[in-house]
């Protein structure tokens, strides 16, 4: 298990308080009452007597910031206004990622795992020195595409997840099959036992896109976590249980996504080439949405919360929530665990974040509502904070706010 190290360091180490008459601890538990004392970049104590207050958050939702499993933090449009995927290296195309990261952690995306592309590499260092605003990430650099017997043998691939973990991979993405219409496995049995096994060996967790029977391959290579999905039996998703791996889903943020940047999308590599093409994606929502219904019935299934954000969707990652919640019937805590000390504890770092205790990082978000009530709460992050250091701070525009004690 890789534990990358939180680097931000703020300026001040004074203690900073922060009072809230709701806080979720990320695990399931709700606190009514009560102060957090931060000191530096972590949480030190919950203690409802500690003073004074700083940070007046009652009337809100407290809760640890959200981790996205599954974004492309540097695909972006292009000059043209069109897709123009990711990996660009020009000037404006850094200005965009930065804009990306910016607008994810003001949306309460503390961490995301970007799968992935070199660009994000300079991308996270930045926000690791604190130079650019954004969220913790963690990328795959480079992933591995099926093409079959083109993806090179075992040996080749163990050289090829060498080489991302050289090139500053924090973990590694496998592409093992293209769609959930074209779901014939891209790598075989062999292949994806390589991938995962030296990813294994470098400490590496990998990621694996799949859909049908590539699913149950990934499973038996023995990956950390399934991307997508759709096709698995019950008995793979069983499996998957079984073996203690993650299962990434998504309810609707991707292709709601497409559909509205349609005219971004069309003609460009891998969408469809008129606009009328994109009525098929249409009718691939509820695919996707009975898929997670399917996912939802078996036993100690660990879903976590990945979105797939790219062009067009960056800083609506909380719509994902709103999905899984009102389409897919997922209770709303569960949905908050799923990116919180579910999802921390799929990257391996359950121990820095995604819950509220003393010795965790101070990644801090607050909304106006109550996600238990309304899930639509999730798109009213007024405050965000992140290793200790405020990033959003905005009472006034809580116009309901009502103090409960
Ligand atoms: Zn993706």
């Amino acid at each position: 298990m890789i534990v990358p190290a939180c680097t931000q360091t703020p300026a001040q180490s004074r203690r900073v308080i922060v009072s809230a008459s709701t806080v979720f601890d990320g695990k399931g538990h709700v606190l009514h009452n009560t102060r957090i004392v931060i000191q530096g970049s972590k949480i030190v104590a919950i203690d409802p007597k500690a003073g004074p207050v700083d940070y007046d958050l009652r009337g809100l939702t407290v809760m640890p910031g959200w981790i996205d499993a599954h974004v492309h933090i540097t695909w972006i449009f292009g000059k043209d206004g069109k897709n123009g995927g990711a990996g660009w290296t020009t000037n404006e195309a850094a200005g965009q990622y930065a804009n990306n990261a910016r607008v994810t952690l003001l949306a309460g995306f503390t961490t995301v795992q970007s799968v992935g592309s070199v660009a994000d590499v300079p991308l996270r260092d930045a926000i690791n020195r604190g130079e650019l605003v954004g969220p913790r990430i963690l990328t795959s650099v480079q992933p591995l595409s099926g093409q079959g017997d083109k993806t090179g043998t075992p040996d080749e691939i163990r050289a090829y997840v060498r080489s991302q973990k050289n090139a500053g991979a924090d973990l590694i993405k496998i592409f093992a099959a293209a769609s959930p219409t074209r779901s014939a496995p891209t790598m075989s049995q062999a292949q994806l036992d390589a991938a995962c096994d030296e990813a294994k060996k470098l400490g590496l967790r990998t990621l694996v896109h799949a859909y049908g029977p590539a699913v149950k391959m990934a499973t038996l290579a023995g990956c950390s976590e399934i991307e997508h999905g759709v096709g698995a039996s019950d008995d793979d998703l069983k499996l998957i249980a079984s073996k203690g791996i993650y299962l990434d889903p998504q309810a609707g943020l991707v292709w709601e996504n497409y559909l509205l940047n349609k005219e971004k999308f069309v003609g460009t590599p891998f969408y469809p080439s008129t606009l009328e093409g994109f009525a098929s994606m249409e009718k691939l929502i509820p695919i996707y949405h009975d898929f997670i219904k399917q996912a939802l019935k078996i036993p100690g299934l660990k879903i976590v919360f990945g979105t797939d954000a790219l062009a067009g969707s960056h800083g609506r990652n909380a719509e994902e929530f709103i999905d899984r919640v009102r389409d897919c019937g997922i209770d709303p805590m569960a949905a908050m665990i799923s990116a919180q000390s579910l999802g921390a504890e799929s990257l391996g770092m359950a121990d820095q974040i995604g819950s509220i205790a003393p010795g965790m990082q101070a990644d801090l978000i607050a909304l106006d509502g109550d996600p238990l009530k309304d899930i639509t709460a999730v798109r009213r992050v007024v405050f965000v904070m992140k290793g200790g250091v405020i990033y959003k701070n905005e009472p006034r525009t809580i116009g309901s706010r009502k103090t409960d004690d």
